[in-house]
């Protein structure tokens, strides 16, 4: 192999770190990879399990002396983000990466890197490989189909591990420890409709210009929502005007803050000026709640026509149902600053066979809040006559102000940096989560170099960090050594 970084420490993490990116290992394309990491634990005569899903386990014992204390559990996960550019000509089933060394800055030419988590990868080979390091039984865990939702560790079944306690290596920030992340569940909700013959004047409604963002990170910004907004227009006519919805849509992504909706009104009874007077008032006062956090929003409206509309009855129950459903920030973490603790989304509305179709996102630093959230749109949507499914629930990793793990980290990281860490926590779910959820009690810290632009070609990593983050790891592996 023709290695690319060179003189640079930690040599033997950075060396793996350049054979697992030759390794085409994009998410659902595991088998590569989990294969190379069986062959890398039985060339060192290390115990090995790889699961149908492409999940990877190597246990290492604890230096002679503490074979017999606790397992530390390290984590990361196998696939990467296949992104590129649009001119890179790269087979995601064949080709390796092209890593480039800047300065400090390692990337890959045209794709994604994949230190998000080959870091964590590479780390944990290091750590496998080396003879003099001191730490006790390892438990190395590695999933797959992570970046399409924690899919291996989702279907992980714990009976090969013991550890307590748990190293999370999917995180960047150097100096940043993940304390805490969401989990979540998603909310389907149909409204079954038949269609009636349309009459009246067509109206098409258009929400427009917002800016959207991720409902995790983003949903504390107070950005509009245009199902939402949508919905209050329908509202506020409906409280003066007869009308049959013809079509209704809206957003493309449960975990996406919708930007825009669509959507076609036949109003009766010659009132179709008076509807377009509401949607201009509704409009204005919108536009003056969102003046600091939206500012793009506008309404556009355009002459419509339609041969079939849905029947009133449903049209009803779409109008309120759109109208009263719970959106947004519902709590703030009172324990880590600018932490959402909990949150849903209105992030899709179509229009199928038969039905008009919800999905909403909730997310929560607490199962039972997730739970609770979910049951109160169940609730609504019930009462209101829908149907409602939730579904795809993954756990919260959620915060422990006593963690042991946390306090031990953040105190040798003050030792060997001089400086404060900072407690950091995501309002998205992480594999971290799921395995609180498998492992009740678990104590988890997340560590990980400084790096970003994770999920595009513009994927980087800095080189001085990686090493100073994988030093902190080695440390905190000695010093668990005393602890006991
Ligand atoms: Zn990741």
């Amino acid at each position: 192999m023709n290695y690319v970084i060179s003189g640079r420490e930690p040599a033997d993490a950075l060396r793996f770190f350049e054979e697992i990116s030759a390794v085409p290992r994009a998410s659902r394309n595991e088998a590569g990879i989990a294969a190379f990491m069986k062959k890398f634990a039985e060339d060192r005569g290390l115990w090995v399990n790889v699961d149908e899903f492409n999940n990877v386990i190597i246990k290492k014992p604890g230096t002679p002396g503490f074979e017999n204390l606790p397992a530390v559990m390290l984590q990361g996960h196998l696939d990467i983000v296949p992104e590129k550019n649009q001119d890179t000509v790269h087979d995601w089933e064949k080709d390796g990466l092209k890593l480039q060394v800047n300065g400090d800055i390692l990337t890959a030419t045209g794709t994604t890197l994949g230190c998000d988590d080959g870091y964590a990868l590479s780390y944990m080979m290091a750590v496998l490989d080396r003879k003099d390091l001191r730490h006790p039984p390892l438990e190395c865990v590695m999933t797959s189909m992570e970046e399409v939702g924690l899919i291996g560790a989702m279907n992980m079944s714990g009976e090969h591990l013991t550890a307590k306690r748990m190293i999370s290596m999917d995180a960047g920030g150097e100096g940043g420890f993940l304390a805490s992340s969401a989990g979540g569940n998603y909310v389907f909700i149909k409204v079954p409709f038949h269609y009636v013959e349309a009459k009246g004047e067509g109206i098409g409604i258009h929400i427009r210009g917002l800016d959207g963002g991720h409902s995790g990170g983003m949903i504390h910004m107070e950005k509009g929502n245009s199902n939402k907004i949508l919905g209050r227009i329908l509202y506020n006519i409906s409280k003066e005007c007869i009308f049959n919805i013809a079509s209704i849509t809206g957003g493309f992504k449960g975990n996406a803050i919708p930007r825009e909706a669509d959507c076609v009104i036949m109003v009766h009874n010659g009132m179709a000026d008076r509807a377009r007077e509401i949607i201009a008032e509704t409009e204005k006062e919108v536009a003056r709640e969102l003046a600091f956090s939206d500012s793009g929003f506008k309404v556009v409206l355009d002459t419509a026509s339609a041969e079939k509309a849905i029947n009133l009855e449903a049209t009803k129950q779409i109008v309120h149902l759109s109208h009263v459903l719970p959106n947004g920030m519902m709590m703030k973490s009172m324990a880590i600053e600018g932490l959402t603790n909990a949150s849903l989304n209105v992030g899709v509305v179509t229009m199928e066979e038969g039905f008009v179709k919800y999905e909403v996102t909730v997310r929560s630093a607490e199962d039972s809040l997730v739970r609770s959230i979910s049951e109160v749109v169940h609730d609504i949507a019930t009462m209101a006559g829908a149907q409602c499914e939730i579904t795809g629930s993954y756990p919260a990793f959620s915060f422990d102000a006593d963690s042991k793990m946390r306090k031990l980290v953040m105190d040798i990281y003050k030792e060997m940096s001089g400086k404060e860490g900072q407690v950091r926590a995501v309002h998205g779910g992480t594999e971290a989560g799921v395995f609180r959820g498998l492992i009740p009690g678990l104590d988890i810290v997340g560590i990980g170099p400084n790096s970003g632009g994770a999920h595009t070609p513009e994927e980087w990593v800095d080189l001085g960090s990686y090493e100073r983050v994988f030093n902190l790891l080695v440390k905190i592996l000695d010093r668990l050594c005393d602890e006991q």
